[in-house]
């Protein structure tokens, strides 16, 4: 079953497209937005299944976003993948330690982030 809701927070037009694309084509459902603030106005109103995370962002950082998330009962339990460019390794651990469930580099590779997609939202469903 790949039907699920997938909220790609991503302000650089062409890599929220190309995500957007990967995912609609195998079936997800996916809703955009274009800063954290517009993530979580569509993440308390339309429960997305998973969420997918840009770090840089206008206005608020991915981090802050996810921080707003977690305190909100309503967005809590909404797994969260950080997908950024930030490839250095001190970048890597600040995002895990702010409770990312996972971590995609970008840009995307098609394969590895439709696995990591996959299973997020399976682990997820398993409630581990
Ligand atoms: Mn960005």
């Amino acid at each position: 079953m790949a039907n699920e809701l997938i909220l790609v927070v991503e302000d650089n037009d062409k890599n929220r497209k190309l995500a957007r694309d990967v995912l609609a084509h195998q079936g997800y459902q996916v809703l955009e937005a274009e800063s954290g603030e517009q993530g979580l106005q569509l993440a308390g109103e339309r429960r997305p299944a998973l969420i997918l995370m840009d770090i840089h962002l206008p206005g608020i950082d991915g981090i802050e976003t996810l921080r707003r998330l977690r305190g909100d009962a309503a967005t809590r339990a909404i797994p969260v993948l950080a997908v950024t460019a930030s490839a250095m390794t001190h970048d890597r651990q600040k995002i895990l330690a702010a409770g990312f469930d996972g971590y995609q580099s970008k840009p995307i590779s098609v394969r590895p982030f439709l696995a990591a997609v996959r299973e997020a939202l399976d682990r997820r469903a398993s409630g581990a």
